[in-house]
């Protein structure tokens, strides 16, 4: 309808429950924000006075009114002219009609309505009144029951019976998306939307292309500049490698092959914007087109980037974000510079209408434990700012104004969960010991710096695997050398003396990186992934290994080395490490002489010949991840077969037993840090095998440490000894789930309720 007046800006405003205040409730040209807040008494303001008279009106100069009150959370200074027509009803019984609302346009410019005009207006608000009154938005502003008993009467009075009945305000709408970080948050929504709607803009380009090309490279540099700002904020505030996240968008603005195809476009079409949207498209089909959902998620950033340069042009502020406390972001994205933006201490959960959870933004929110749901399709449509919603990130629900009851049952949710937590961190400091005494060591595994801050507070004894391909992924490629030595010092310090396994790069397979330029393969999880990619890139493995040696001197760094399939892959290696540390001792640099060296025992092949491996290495760690999809033949990351894929199969159990008495007989340590370290009907299984550390999510140690802690060795052992002999998967999950009930943990004021979950989806 804005299109149709031409206008720029179109809101409605409806009676709140006393049906006289009108309050905005919809808009596009407004600040979305301001939905909700902005509140006229009645016949005030311009739209006051329209739903007054009962017919519309227009001001040209709206502004210069005497009615006029203006409300400066709507941004609404930058509109000269507004056009309103009331929104009224009519039953069958009356024509007296009731105002239920004003339809309002507004434009940037100064414009004389014509007569035409605002008898189009008329007929939208004749339209829109019964869809309004329908769908109930009346009650959408809950009053007190005498209030709704009014309200019916009046509406009674005037002919029309609405289908809300006293008590039947809440909206109890649900919408599911896909659960992307853990936990559940209660909260207003705040809504985060700094796009600029490009159907929406007026764009005169100047008729010398310089002065366009000028325009849009200044456009490109003031980008830059607050980008590069953004970078170092967010990196204080979180660590360097937050900050990192803004490399890709910097670098796309530096990029000749961009900017020069930029430069063509503004060329070709005479306009800067149209240039710039023109190419911002064609990357998006790129992206858009490649199957694979991270390249997809890229898109992203380039519509990012590419908004803010929109913004630059034509000379709008991306706003630093004010919000209360407690807050649930809602966006369109989820994107790294809204952590940035925000104050994240604010944010109680983020919902995101698109992306998925491999993105970046999504990688932040887990590491900074924030509830997120992501994917959740029509939450912005539905979804109103101000209103109350509950975000389970466990399950990927969110429900928008719940009843008291619901309210009531996740709050309790939320309470027990919080009350666990802090009761178990605050037991961080005990070991976790059977309690005959057998130790186990629980560790963590960490992709990002920010990690390190939950292993402190889940008391994780160190860092069982540190997943470098993360750093790559987040600078989408190699990150330096220097960048990489700093990350890994500073993990070392900051866990020092507790030790720190530093993986070299295990990318391909599932986990691709836009840079490296690896040829799409038939078998990608059999293909050219992981070590034997570092193998045949020879400079960027030399160069991570002098970096995680450099970061050695510390005193408390391992090597581990994913994927080793064969003892010669290990020889291989070794070589290149000795060359390593002698180009180190020639160059004067301090490292670690003997910084132990380990493999991952993740490919049935090295569990089997780990007597041989055990021989020639340092320490194991088996990864049940892919020790799994290998040995049962089931992709890890297809769901189509993800009933067939279990760690407890007692196949995969017997390759880990296998292994555990050769990292024996060799007298090496062992560790797994596969998903099954935090499974806790594994848990008594793995403990019985044997094995001596379990290294997981953060998150999930204080839960691992009361279990083993309830354990018995001895029970533990004969348990571990039914399961290898198991018929089927089921009967493993049966020997861990009895295991937990034995030893009263199911009714652990803690736990219990998360591990009868746990047994409940096994
Ligand atoms: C594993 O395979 O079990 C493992 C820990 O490594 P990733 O999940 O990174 O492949
Ligand atoms: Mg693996």
């Amino acid at each position: 309808m804005a299109k149709q007046l031409d206008a720029d800006a179109c809101s409605v405003y409806l009676t709140e429950t006393d049906l006289r205040h009108l309050q905005l409730q919809a808009t596009i040209g407004l600040d979305r924000n301001a939905v909700g807040r902005v509140r006229l008494p009645p016949g005030e303001g311009l739209v006051g006075h329209a739903a007054k008279e009962g017919h519309p009106i227009a001001f040209t100069d709206a502004q210069g009114h005497d009615a006029y009150r203006y409300f400066p959370e709507t941004g609404e200074e930058r509109y000269a002219s507004l056009a309103a027509a009331p929104l009224i009803v009519r039953g069958s019984e009356s024509n007296r009609g009731l105002t239920i609302g004003v339809l309002v346009v507004q434009t940037l410019e100064e414009r004389v309505f014509s007569q035409d005009d605002l008898g189009l207006l008329d007929t939208c608000a004749r339209l829109i009144a019964p869809v309004v009154m329908n769908s109930q938005l009346l009650a959408v502003v809950s009053g007190s029951t005498d209030d709704r008993a009014r309200i019916t009467k009046e509406l009674g009075e005037a002919g029309l019976h609405p289908r809300t009945s006293p008590g039947e305000t809440e909206r109890g709408v649900e919408i599911h998306g896909i659960p992307t970080s853990r936990g559940i948050a209660i909260g207003p929504v705040y809504f985060m939307d700094d796009s600029v709607d490009l159907d929406r803009i007026d764009y005169t380009p100047n008729p010398d292309p310089d002065i366009e090309w000028a325009d849009l490279s200044g456009a490109l540099e003031d980008s830059r500049r607050e980008l590069d700002g953004l970078r170092g904020d967010l990196g204080d505030r979180f660590g360097a490698e937050f900050g990192a996240i803004f490399n890709t968008h910097i670098q796309m603005l530096e990029d000749k092959g961009f900017v020069a195809k930029l430069e063509t476009g503004v060329r070709n079409t005479g306009s800067a914007l149209a240039g710039l949207t023109h190419v911002l498209d064609e990357y998006a089909q790129t992206f858009a087109a490649i199957e694979d959902p991270y390249f997809q998620e890229r898109g992203s950033d380039v519509q990012e980037v590419g908004q803010r340069v929109i913004a630059r042009l034509l000379g709008l502020r991306h706003q630093a974000a004010q919000l209360g406390e407690g807050s649930v972001v809602v966006a369109s994205n989820l994107l790294p510079a809204h952590f940035a933006l925000l104050d994240p201490e604010k944010v109680t959960a983020i919902v995101s209408e698109h992306g998925g959870p491999t993105s970046h933004g999504a990688i932040f929110a887990r590491a900074l434990e924030i509830p997120a749901v992501t994917g959740a399709a029509g939450v912005l449509e539905t979804v109103r700012s101000g209103e109350e919603v509950i975000v389970d990130g466990d399950s990927g629900r969110v429900f928008l104004s719940p009843d008291d009851s619901l309210r009531a049952e996740y709050q309790r949710a939320q309470q027990r969960a919080q009350v666990a937590l802090e009761h178990l961190d605050a037991l961080a400091d005990r070991p976790a010991e059977t309690w005959d005494g057998h130790r186990v060591r629980l560790t963590a595994n960490v992709g990002l710096l920010s990690d390190l801050r939950l292993c402190e507070r889940h008391g994780a004894e160190g860092v069982g695997l540190f997943r470098t391909e993360l750093l790559a992924l987040v600078h989408r490629g190699f990150p330096s050398e220097d960048e990489q030595q700093q990350l890994y010092e500073g993990a070392a310090q900051a866990m020092s003396p507790r030790p720190v396994t530093i993986r070299t790069l295990d990318l391909g397979g599932d986990k691709a990186i836009p840079n490296l330029q690896v040829e799409e393969e038939e078998n990608p999880q059999l293909g050219w992934r992981s070590i034997r990619l570092s193998l045949s890139h020879l400079d960027g493995f030399r160069a991570q290994l002098r970096a995680i040696l450099r970061a050695s001197a510390v005193g408390n760094v391992r090597i581990l080395l994913p994927m080793v399939s064969q003892l010669d892959e290990l020889r291989r290696v070794y070589e290149i490490i000795d060359e390593t540390k002698h180009e180190l001792r020639r160059r004067g640099m301090p490292f670690d002489p003997n910084v132990p060296i380990g493999i991952m025992i993740e490919v049935p092949s090295a569990a089997v010949t780990a007597d041989v491996l055990a021989r020639e290495c340092d320490f194991f760690s088996i990864g049940t991840n892919d020790l799994t999809q290998y040995t049962l033949a089931v992709d890890r990351g297809n769901e189509r077969v993800a009933h067939l894929y279990d760690s407890l199969h007692p196949a995969v159990l017997c390759l880990i037993d296998h292994s555990v008495r050769a990292a024996a007989r060799a007298n090496i340590p062992i560790s797994l840090c596969g998903e099954m370290a935090n499974d806790p009907l594994a848990v008594p299984i793995l403990v019985g095998l044997g094995l001596g550390e379990l290294s997981g999510v953060a998150g999930a140690i204080p839960v691992v440490k009361e279990i083993v802690r309830s354990l018995d060795m001895g029970e533990a052992v004969s348990d571990a000894r039914q399961a290898l002999d198991a018929e089927s998967p089921s009967d493993v999950h049966a020997i861990g789930a009895r295991r937990l009930e034995e030893a009263g943990l199911l009714d652990h004021p803690d736990i219990g309720d998360w591990l009868r979950r746990s047994i409940e989806r096994s």
